[in-house]
């Protein structure tokens, strides 16, 4: 299956990831791990070299069945669950999982959504950054002032086209998400966002509806950003009712992962596992995760 999955174009017949040569041989390490030989180069690589399984200490079926658990799921796979069921340490799971979510990133890469005559909804969901109040009443501040707040707050953007794909990204604040959603827009799109006054300067590059959520949620006039509001319903739930902490350096992963189940949540489960399958030998080897539990670099 791997096989297949890594070289559609020839068939499943494996290619040298070096140089491209066709000519390759199997040529199994004396332990019987499965190597193939290039005729051209020389180079010897395994069914995984080159991509975000590269380097794998388990055997591949425990790989499969990770992504058939992990796509399964509807909002999220918790890292501990998944240690229970594939029998490996929480540490293997967490990093696997990460690697699943940075394979599915590989599908929003350079993703640009709307068009002329399409409808972008723009929203933003705070994480993190969470203050907790003190015991006694007397000792508790106003969370609400910049003074009082951490300064671990971040907030996930999401641009989704209606009947179209969506577009996380994460970014301090809601303005400063101005450039990104300029970008990553196509022209001519009409853009629907909530009263919030961040988003008051993209009215100067696109045709812009607002909904005030402080009167209503939908004008009957299709001005709403609920497609966008699902979105973060959802990610919401993956957090309260899976990983219980996504805010931090990863916050875009699960934002990504998120996206990812959004668009694809309409196809049936063994197409998503391919899918994902083909999106993690298609990925390059982690630069974050490759070695993580080895401790090859410092977090
Ligand atoms: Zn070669």
């Amino acid at each position: 299956m791997f096989k297949a999955i890594r070289w559609p174009e020839h068939g499943g017949k494996p290619h040298c990831p070096h140089c491209g040569c066709p000519t390759v041989y199997e040529a199994r390490r004396p332990s019987g791990a499965l190597r193939f030989r290039c005729k051209a180069c020389r180079g010897d690589f395994s069914l995984t070299s080159g991509t975000i399984f590269a380097h794998h200490k388990m055997p591949l079926r425990s790989y499969l069945m990770a992504v058939a658990l992990f796509s399964n799921e509807v909002k999220g796979k918790s890292a501990l669950a998944m240690s229970r069921e594939l029998g490996t340490h929480y540490r293997t799971s967490f990093v696997l999982c990460h690697k699943l979510r940075e394979a599915m990133a590989l599908e929003l890469k350079g993703r640009i959504v709307g068009g002329p005559g399409r409808v972008v909804e723009v929203d933003g969901m705070y994480v993190g950054g969470y203050v907790k109040p003190a015991n006694h009443k007397e000792n508790r501040r106003d969370r609400r002032l910049a003074r009082n707040q951490n300064g671990k707050r971040q907030v996930v953007v999401v641009m989704r086209e209606r009947d179209g794909h969506s577009l996380p990204a994460v970014f301090k604040s809601e303005s400063a998400a101005l450039g990104f959603i300029t970008n990553r827009v196509a022209k001519g799109t009409e853009i629907m966002a909530d009263e919030a006054a961040s988003w008051n300067d993209l009215q100067a590059r696109f045709p812009m509806r607002r909904i005030d959520h402080g009167s209503q949620y939908s004008d009957g006039a299709g001005t709403f950003t609920n497609g966008a509001e699902g979105f973060f319903s959802r990610m919401r739930r993956a957090e309260i009712g899976h990983h219980h902490h996504i805010a931090g350096a990863y916050l875009v992963r699960y934002a990504q992962e998120a996206s990812w189940r959004e668009d694809n949540r309409r196809l049936a489960n063994g197409t998503q596992v391919r899918n994902v399958v083909a999106l993690a030998l298609a990925s390059r080897p982690s630069v974050d995760w490759c070695g993580y539990t080895q401790r090859w670099q410092r977090a």
